[in-house]
């Protein structure tokens, strides 16, 4: 355990905030936990890239316990245990080029593996929570660390019972996942099948390539240009609401969810006229409305300034709620 004194977050957190925490807790070894004096408000931190960091912290808790270990396999799967720390992308591609299926729909999405299960990662139509055998966490109240098969882990659209119920109540040691040795392949989202047109043997490398190559040409770089991805989640209305819309907006698009239909935020944002929007030095990306950037120096009340501009705006439009994806701390 390493311990840091009025350390500055900037580098920390993919929006850039420049701010500081009073203690900074490396933590390489899950057992050091066991020795963490937990203050009463702390900041458990992965990759810093679903974060909106408004406040000076007084403890964070930065993971980097790293290890992937394979459990078990048979000729159908193979059981794959990851520490928390591991950067997602780095057991992605571990999997792919053991030629297992699965993850590859999630590759290049930044972040650690310990936070993957928290928001129930998804993109180009698949979700951590279809490869999450199992999450071990340490149960900060008694110290102990615990196990929670997948459905006790209670996974929906972008939450989980991490992010609500047990939210800093526990700390994501390690997630075990399961994928499959046989070809499975998920090409319905996202441009995948244009992507491959005629193309025929597709392997999970092909497809973890072809995803990459569309996020790059989507998804602004975090060196370059601070953000942490989807800013809002995408809203999810009662069937009678869509029909309301569709009289007004034939052309509006949605898909069929859990709980309703899911109608892209980034159509209603872009809808809006708001897509290159800017307040101050925060804005509205200009190739995809879904992400709200830091255009340089922004300050944390700019970006939420301009976050509540916007889902106010689609509110008085379209009488639709939007929600916040990233975490406000
Ligand atoms: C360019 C870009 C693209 C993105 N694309 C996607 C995408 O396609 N799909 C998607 O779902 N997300 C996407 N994201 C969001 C982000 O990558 C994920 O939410 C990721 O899982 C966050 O991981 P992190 O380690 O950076 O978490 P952090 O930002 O460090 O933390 C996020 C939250 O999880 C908590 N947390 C982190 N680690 C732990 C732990 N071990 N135990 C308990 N709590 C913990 C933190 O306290 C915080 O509340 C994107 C972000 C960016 C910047």
């Amino acid at each position: 355990m390493k311990i840091e004194k009025n350390k500055i977050l900037t580098s920390l957190n993919t929006f850039k905030i420049k701010e500081y925490c009073e203690e900074f807790i490396k933590i390489e070894d899950k057992k050091e936990l066991l020795n963490v004096d937990f203050t009463d408000d702390f900041l458990i931190l992965g990759g810093g890239s679903n974060l909106l960091i408004t406040k000076r912290l007084k403890q964070v808790i930065f993971l980097q316990t790293k290890g992937i270990k394979i459990i078990s396999e048979t000729s159908d799967d193979m059981i794959i245990k990851v520490e928390a720390g591991e950067e997602w992308d780095h057991f992605v591609k571990y999997s792919v080029d053991k030629n297992l299926y699965g993850a590859e729909n999630l590759s290049f999405i930044p972040g650690t593996v310990g936070a993957a299960p928290i928001q129930n990662i998804g993109a180009y139509g698949a979700e951590a929570k279809d490869i999450i055998q199992d999450v071990e966490f340490f149960n900060i109240t008694t110290k102990q660390f615990e196990v929670f098969e997948n459905k006790k882990c209670n996974f929906e659209y972008r939450s989980s019972i991490f992010k609500y119920e047990l939210k800093n109540k526990i700390i994501i040691t390690s997630v075990t996942f399961k994928l499959s040795k046989l070809k499975k392949l998920n090409l319905q989202y996202g441009g995948l099948t244009q992507y491959f047109g005629e193309k025929k043997n597709i392997t999970s490398i092909d497809v973890r390539d072809a995803v990459i190559a569309i996020r790059e040409t989507k998804l602004p770089n975090t060196d370059i240009i601070g953000n942490s991805g989807s800013f809002f989640k995408n809203a999810i209305v009662p069937e009678q609401k869509l029909c309301e819309l569709k009289a007004k907006y034939p052309n509006i698009p949605f898909f069929k969810a859990a709980g309703g239909f899911k109608i892209p935020t980034a159509w209603l944002i872009e809808k809006a006229g708001l897509k290159g929007f800017k307040h101050g030095n925060a804005g509205v990306y200009n190739k995809h409305a879904l992400i709200l950037v830091n255009h340089g120096g922004a300050t944390a009340q700019e970006i939420l300034y301009l976050s509540d501009y916007v889902e106010n705006k689609v509110f008085e439009l379209f009488g639709v709620r939007i929600n916040k994806e990233v975490n406000i701390v």
